[in-house]
């Protein structure tokens, strides 16, 4: 089967571990103008709590083509130079918007990702329509020239609040080594100063493997240098160009979860995606139950001392309740509707079907939503909180309800 689209490159405005998005900065520096508005997490503007997700969607996540002058190592979508054929036309992407404000109020947001949006010549129309009928914009475009100041200007100006960029290390090395540009590294941290002086809430997001692993305190640092408010990481799954990288075990997953709890206290959110068993750990933080560690987590605490000094404000590390298809859901180029953008069912196509009609009535999400998992997920206490990543249960086993296996947790039988 072929992976869907593909959005690491860009974003996972999930609002749960992630979209799976979103928070605020207290290092943030000013924006003058709208700075209070700007820091306002995008999970703000539509919270879980106030949300019926067996209703609507919070994120609804579009590949809008595929095109992108980027080949990135970890990429979902394969994303290639120009558009592939069946791609929505501009007509058949109005429709597509149309059918989220059908959602009940506040329609979901909607986070235009690629390949890479700005490859859409009709990205500022198709904007523009989206904000005349009430639904909320984030973007998730590729570090290459067409980030520009005039183009930035431009969507501030059509109402966008969010943008995302990656950063996949804290070094040239490391993150062109998976970008295979180079310059990329230095073009990424002034693309961040860039969205910065435009206004943006900035998230940063970031593909954790084995390889950039023991780097995570100073992309830490960075994060919190930057202004940037989210920082979202992304447990590998291996789907896509992503079957070429190496995933961490169970074990080092734990690490790096108590590892993000520790690094949510410096003033930005963090958020995990296909990493919910960060809110299990979460959870134990908050009931000062800190769990098995290794080596590893003791390496990257250390590491984060030495980058960031002691903590600087309250955990802000999210832990809202969605998970693929419950909170979330993906369209791909072609119209593809897919429970999240790594788990390669297709559910319907926007040209067709009723997105609306999908996401409240397909069986398989209504399973997803009602927490009918099987393995350990399905005995485990924290199947609502977390849930396991849907994507890697169907990656490695066929069964989008199986049990995740990236998680350490013992569950009885
Ligand atoms: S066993 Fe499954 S539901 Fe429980 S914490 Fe691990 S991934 Fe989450």
């Amino acid at each position: 089967m072929s992976p869907v689209g593909g959005f690491v490159c860009t974003i996972g405005w999930t609002v749960s571990n992630s979209v799976e998005a979103q928070h605020t900065s207290v290092s943030s520096p000013t924006v003058s103008g709208h700075d209070a508005d700007v820091r306002r997490p995008i999970a703000d503007l539509v919270s879980p709590g106030r949300v019926d997700l067996d209703r609507r969607p919070i994120l609804v996540f579009w590949e809008s083509t595929r095109a992108c002058l980027l080949a990135c190592k970890h990429c979902r979508a394969e994303a290639q130079a120009t558009a592939v054929p069946g791609e929505l036309t501009k007509e058949e992407s109005l429709r597509f918007i149309d059918s989220l404000a059908a959602f009940e109020r506040p329609a979901p947001i909607l986070v235009i990702t690629g390949g890479d949006a700005l490859m859409r010549p009709d990205l500022a129309e198709l904007v523009t329509h989206a904000r005349d009928r009430g639904v909320h914009v984030a973007l998730a475009p590729s570090v290459t020239p067409l980030i520009t100041d005039a183009r930035l200007d431009e969507f501030r100006g059509l109402g966008v609040k969010v943008a995302s960029l990656s950063l996949d290390g804290a070094s040239a090395a490391t993150h062109e080594g998976m970008r295979g540009i180079e310059g990329h590294f230095a073009a990424t941290l002034d693309a961040l100063r860039q969205l910065r002086s435009h206004g943006f809430v900035v998230q940063v997001n970031t593909v954790v493997t084995s390889d950039n692993v023991e780097e995570l305190p100073t992309v830490a640092r960075i994060v919190r240098d930057s202004g940037a408010s989210i920082w979202e990481v992304f447990f590998l799954v291996n789907v896509g160009r992503g079957t070429s990288m190496n995933e961490l075990g169970p074990d080092e997953n734990e690490d790096v979860c108590q590892f993000l709890y520790d690094a949510s206290r410096y003033g930005f959110t963090v958020r995990t995606v296909e990493g919910p068993m960060f809110r299990r750990v979460v959870r134990w933080r908050e009931e000062e139950r800190v769990g098995p560690v290794g080596a590893l987590y003791e390496r990257l605490s250390k590491g984060l001392l030495e980058q960031l000094g002691m903590p600087t404000s309250a955990s802000r590390a999210q832990t809202k309740g969605t998970r693929d298809g419950r909170g979330i859901i993906f369209v791909s180029a072609t119209g593809d509707v897919y429970p999240a953008g790594f788990l390669p069912i297709v559910l319907g196509n926007v040209k067709d079907d009723d997105i609306v009609e999908l996401y409240r009535e397909h069986p398989l999400l209504q399973q997803i939503r009602a927490a009918a998992f099987t393995g350990k997920c399905g005995r485990c206490e924290y199947r609502e909180l977390c849930g396991g990543s849907r994507s890697r249960a169907f990656a490695s086993t066929g069964d989008p309800l199986a049990e995740d296996p990236a998680c350490a947790y013992t569950v009885s039988p």
